[in-house]
């Protein structure tokens, strides 16, 4: 099978396991964790921002931030297709108790400082207030679109000169930067936290970091308590995210594999592929996307259902251009 569902689906390689088998430890929970701790201050480091805190999940980061941000009742500022809003089972309600205002981001899913200060409300005896903007980079549902950091920038400016503050997804912005070809920390320059996963294209079997400052951090640890993601020995996981974090140097290849496929699916009948800036490739499909990918399962391709007529491949490293060849040709084979 060549597994295109995620870049998630990657195995730690030899080096991440006798990382993980060698790893000195402690409990983290007392931040007793040598390794643990090593990965957080890299984390920070490589984002150029004071502290990092390790996470077991994206989806955790972000909800963290937002509990850490926000009041109750207030609203926060959201791309309308972005993970935080759109896959993270209304999080932000349950935990964080606050509403949310969605900000059509258009093709791309950039947000413009316009439909900024257009989302926002000012507190008032009858108005909550706004307590967050969030932003994602690349965006997932829109195909993986890398955002250039003058736009990000944009938006946090916009945000920052009404007193809101901004939150980064950034699950995968090592792909962004990669491909814009920038350091990460300059598209995070004028964030206030950002959230990135260890565990997609970078390929470690488990983790996230979350990166503010180091008054943030400190709170965030509290939450993550609170949560259920204190951890104890977790070097021996943590090990696998210091190797996967070298790995930001060899996303371009995720990138140019995306190309390649998408570039073998272009004439293909029946298909409209768009161009991929970074490791998503997205297909509308003719046929309903579901039944697309039952029958290209069949022939040893998986994929994931994205919208009724959309499909979703994702490139990562364990797929070669062998297998995306194969991977074009089964494709092919399927829609003759
Ligand atoms: C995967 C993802 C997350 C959440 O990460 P998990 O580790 O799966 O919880 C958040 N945001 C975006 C954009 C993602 O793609």
């Amino acid at each position: 099978m060549i597994d295109l569902r995620s870049d998630t689906v990657t195995r730690p390689d030899e080096s991440m396991r006798e990382a993980a088998r060698d790893a000195a430890v402690g409990d983290d929970v007392y931040g007793d964790d040598p390794t643990v701790n090593d990965l957080q201050q890299r984390a920070a480091e490589v984002l150029d921002k004071e502290a990092a805190l390790y996470v077991p999940t994206g989806t955790m980061g972000n909800q963290i931030a937002v509990r850490l941000h926000t009041e109750r009742g207030e609203r926060v500022l959201v791309e309308a297709d972005s993970h935080i809003y759109y896959y993270e089972l209304g999080g932000m309600a349950q935990h964080s108790q606050v509403q949310t205002y969605g900000i059509d981001g258009g093709e791309r899913g950039v947000v413009t400082p316009e439909a900024v200060r257009e989302g926002y409300v000012e507190k008032s005896l009858h108005r909550p207030g706004t307590g967050l903007l969030t932003l994602e980079n690349t965006h997932n549902r829109k195909g993986g679109t890398a955002i250039a950091p003058e736009r990000i920038d944009a938006a946090a400016d916009a945000a920052h000169d009404l007193g809101v503050p901004v939150h980064l997804d950034g699950a995968r912005l090592f792909n962004a930067a990669a491909a814009l070809d920038v350091p990460a920390s300059r598209i995070a320059r004028e964030v206030d936290s950002v959230m990135f996963c260890l565990s997609k294209g970078l390929g470690a079997p488990v983790g996230s970091m979350l990166v503010g400052s180091e008054e943030f951090i400190d709170e965030a640890v509290r939450v993550r308590k609170l949560l259920g993601g204190g951890m104890r020995q977790a070097g021996v996981i943590a090990a696998p995210g210091i190797r996967a974090l070298e790995n930001r140097h060899r996303l371009s290849d995720d990138h140019d594999a995306a190309q390649r496929l998408a570039s073998g699916l272009a004439d293909v009948d029946g298909l409209d592929v768009a161009q991929p800036e970074t490791n998503i490739v997205l297909v509308n499909t003719e046929m309903p996307a579901a039944e697309f990918l039952a029958r290209c399962e069949d022939r040893g391709v998986d994929g994931t259902e994205f919208d009724e007529h959309v499909a979703r491949f994702c490139t990562h490293w364990n797929v070669t251009e062998d297998d995306i060849d194969a991977a074009i040709d089964a494709i092919e084979a399927v829609m003759d």
